[in-house]
């Protein structure tokens, strides 16, 4: 497949796989993908990341580990929608990020990168460490300390990751990770890579092989932004490739603590303001400054959608709803479903997207839940506890 990269803010086109940004503007870039070499059916078989591998803009073979493929659950809401959860937290990590990491350390290899590193509020160091481990590369972790759920931790320490927990929130490390890997070759794996996004855009051609046609609106948790901007630029191209004839609605949904694009939507700006002390229970998307915000403007803008905000408390009713119809998640990917309660039910069709796994932070399941009783074995006693 022919591609290159392109600057979204100058168009200047590049032949260099290993730039994040644009050389002459600083701009994000993006993969142009040549969509006439789009070769898979949207029939609802054998659905996983690499199925599209002919959109998929590496040229080796993949670090794979089944990424992908994940379960549309119809799910029960008050409103006249059709709704569905697409539950990322069944990725190999438990996270959406396995996506855009399939591909990321994949390109990696094949730029001969022997390192790779990112900063992350937990999920994408799991899955790099993972992915890293899988690969034989070395992979440095930069992570907010004290701020990071306990199963993501667990992750990046398991598969062999080098931590560090910088004193400082997300922002901050992602400051320091640029930097850093500039200095010492590492390849970067933040979403500001454009190959990571790549990955992630084939949640909406899964979305539209599982259904069978293309939903009127998706819901998605911003965070840094990307994968907002990853699931519209899957959707434009099966538009372009004429598998479908509309884009769905991205509507962004943010935590009130944390919510940067909420603020520039409001005002119809195509910039942001960063949010200085960004605060939420979902730690997943508590980031001030999103990286990728003018791409996912841009998705916002031009498909027709919005950005709604949510308080941590609609969080949590939410994450509970779900867990009432087995579905269990984070608290960040509760938020596309926050945001869809309280959105007006206009949609006929809706998919909310939720991004991690419940594992990934057992410490607030087990702050909201119902704690457990304690009970001496004696029969009788526990009997009278049902
Ligand atoms: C990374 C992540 C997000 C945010 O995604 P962005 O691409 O940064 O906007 C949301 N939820 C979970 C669980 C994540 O891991
Ligand atoms: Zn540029």
């Amino acid at each position: 497949m022919d591609y290159h990269l392109r600057c979204i803010e100058c168009n200047k086109k590049f032949q260099n796989d290993s730039l994040y940004t644009c050389p002459s503007c600083g701009g994000l870039l993006e993969v142009a993908v040549d969509v006439s070499s789009a070769d898979f059916s949207l029939d609802g078989k054998e659905i996983r990341v690499w199925k599209y591998s002919s959109l998929l803009p590496v040229r080796i073979k993949p670090v794979t580990l089944h990424e992908g493929g994940t379960p549309l659950y119809e799910i029960v809401s008050s409103k006249k929608t059709d709704l569905y959860v697409k539950h990322e937290g069944l990725n190999p990590s438990g996270s959406f990020k396995d996506r855009g990491m399939t591909v990321g350390i994949s390109k990696a290899v094949e730029l001969g990168k022997s390192m790779v590193a990112c900063a992350s509020t937990g999920n994408t160091s799991a899955s790099m460490a993972m992915y890293s481990a899988r690969a034989g590369l070395k992979a440095y972790v930069f992570l907010p300390s004290g701020k990071v759920a306990l199963g993501k931790l667990a992750q990046a320490m398991m598969h062999g990751a080098r931590v560090i927990a910088v004193r400082g929130n997300f922002d901050t490390a992602l400051r320091i990770v640029r930097e850093i890997c500039v200095r010492k070759d590492i390849y970067l794996m933040n979403s500001v890579n454009p190959f990571r996004l790549e990955g992630q855009k084939t949640i909406a051609f899964e979305i539209v092989d599982q259904l069978g046609y293309c939903p009127e609106a998706i819901y998605v948790p911003v965070g840094n932004a990307g994968n907002i901007s990853a699931i519209f630029k899957g959707f434009s191209e099966l538009k372009e490739a004429g598998y479908t004839d509309t884009i769905p609605k991205m509507i962004g949904v943010q935590a009130e603590g944390a919510n940067p694009i909420y603020r520039a939507f409001s005002e119809r700006k195509e910039t942001i303001e960063p949010v200085e002390n960004p605060e939420t229970i979902a730690t997943a998307i508590r980031i001030g400054s999103p990286v990728n915000a003018r791409k996912a403007l841009k998705a916002i803008y031009e498909s027709g959608g919005r950005v709604i905000q949510v308080s941590d408390d609609e969080i949590v009713q939410a994450q509970k709803l779900l867990a009432k119809q087995g579905i269990g998640v984070e608290p960040a990917s509760a938020s596309s479903f926050a945001g869809f309660m309280k959105d007006d039910g206009e949609f006929e069709s809706a998919v909310c997207i939720a991004t991690g796994n419940l594992l990934k932070d057992p410490e607030e399941a087990v702050m909201v839940s119902e704690k457990p009783v304690e009970a001496d074995p004696d029969i009788e006693v526990i009997e009278r506890l049902l």
